[in-house]
């Protein structure tokens, strides 16, 4: 997977894409991350991207030329004949979730857009993206932090990238529930125990285990998951037993 990503600040990118796992798959060359300065696609002499708003008000307005150019040529450049995905990265966007990681992780190419100041030429919007994203109901300075974050999530669901593939698999979300707890060494600590099924050795009752522990966290932590989670007729009958026994 090749990820450009357009920002003002591509120095914002060198670590969070050089190190720990994001660093590995690059080197493994399953995927390709690059910070791209758009400001070199202003196409003016002053080098400037941004102007103030039609209508007047605070806040100046990032210019369409740059971002519709520097997409232009990424496009050209890779030259896949397939359109690649033009995301903005914008508070007012779809809501990411690990469901939107998925779908993105089936990508060859991603464009992503990062703003700052007041907004974009809403021409970006209209024409250029396929996707707008937002990472949550908050407002941040900039679109970098939002981008690594979505870059981050779809990369590490690449083949190979994880050490334990199966590990993504299992996560929170990626099963529609949150995952169980885990313990490690020593199955006592400051009279704390392990619970004693987990070191049992018996593998189905383990499962087992970890699959009712799954459905009791979501239960309390985020009931909203288990509307559409994939549950068996006898798990939805156990949940509905406990939500009686509470009332
Ligand atoms: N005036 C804009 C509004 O009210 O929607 C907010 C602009 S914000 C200060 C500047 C940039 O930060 C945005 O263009 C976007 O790229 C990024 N940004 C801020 N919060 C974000 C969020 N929650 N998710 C994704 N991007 C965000």
């Amino acid at each position: 997977m090749r990820v450009d990503v357009l920002t003002l600040f591509p120095e914002m990118f060198d670590g969070v894409f050089g190190a720990s796992i994001l660093g590995k798959a690059q080197e493994k060359g399953i995927v390709s991350l690059n910070a791209i300065n758009f400001r070199a696609y202003s196409g003016n002499k002053h080098n400037t991207v941004d102007d103030y708003p039609y209508g007047g008000g605070g806040g100046m307005v990032l210019k369409a030329e740059p971002v519709f150019s520097a997409v232009e040529h990424l496009m050209e450049q890779v030259g896949t004949g397939a359109r690649p995905r033009v995301i903005l990265m914008c508070p007012q966007g779809e809501t990411f979730t690990q469901q939107k990681a998925e779908e993105l992780a089936k990508e060859e190419h991603l464009i992503m857009i990062c703003g700052h100041y007041e907004g974009y030429d809403e021409r970006i919007r209209e024409h250029l993206v396929t996707d707008e994203l937002s990472i949550g109901d908050y407002v941040l300075t900039g679109g970098e932090l939002p981008a690594m974050v979505v870059i981050d999530s779809v990369a590490r669901l690449l083949p190979g990238v994880l050490g334990n593939e199966t590990s993504a698999v299992t996560d929170s979300y990626s099963t529609g529930l949150l995952e169980h707890p885990h313990y490690t060494r020593p199955a006592v600590f400051r009279d704390m125990e392990v619970p004693e099924v987990l070191i049992s050795g018996h593998h189905s009752r383990i499962e087992a285990w970890r699959r009712e522990q799954s459905l009791l966290r979501t239960r309390s932590r985020r009931p909203d998951l288990l509307e559409k989670a994939e549950l068996t007729a006898k798990e939805r009958k156990w949940l509905s037993s406990l939500d009686k026994q509470q009332s």
